[in-house]
């Protein structure tokens, strides 16, 4: 296992939609396998693969701290909201250090995928875990979370990234 570079705000790669895996092989076990290590390393509760430079729509995830104790990866991961009922908690991503702001999201939601094996997988999720869904497909589209900020917290935490050493070094 590896652990690989994390890509920080400002690399083209953040913004870039990423693409369906079709290849269910030996490589992409391995891809799990860094991707798990990596977040662990960086001490975060998910991980886009285009964190890591990759365009491919895969995301690991650890909530197994909370009380759902889930930790694992979903690949082509596909979501929707299960009633219209939102969550407002402090988000952060491991690409953005150092700022935590509160954002909105979708208490519930159902996701679908599939595992590294190619076989479907699907869960209902609330609180962290659907939190870290929503933050980490958002990823695989190119969106990052301060795009779903309110426009005076967005303002205050670009102000906050332009004046950190990570962005200006
Ligand atoms: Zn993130």
């Amino acid at each position: 296992m590896t652990i690989r570079d994390i890509r920080m705000f400002g690399d083209p790669v953040l913004t870039t939609r990423s693409d369906e895996i079709t290849e269910f092989d030996d490589a992409l076990r391995a891809l799990v396998d860094d991707m798990l290590e990596t977040m662990d390393h960086a001490g975060g509760v998910g991980l886009a693969a285009n964190q890591i430079g990759l365009t491919r729509r895969i995301f690991v995830y650890d909530c197994s701290h909370t009380e759902d104790g889930l930790r694992g990866h979903i690949i082509n991961p596909v979501w929707e909201a299960i009633g219209e009922q939102t969550q407002t908690g402090q988000e952060g991503c491991l690409s953005i250090p150092d700022i935590s702001m509160d954002t909105e999201r979708f208490e519930t939601v159902r996701v679908s995928g599939r595992d590294v094996d190619g076989h479907p997988v699907a869960m209902v999720a609330s609180g962290l875990m659907s939190r870290c869904i929503q933050h980490e497909t958002d990823h695989l589209d190119g969106v990052l979370f301060l795009k779903r900020l309110s426009p005076e917290l967005r303002k205050e935490a670009m102000a906050t990234i332009r004046t950190s050493d990570w962005f200006n070094s």
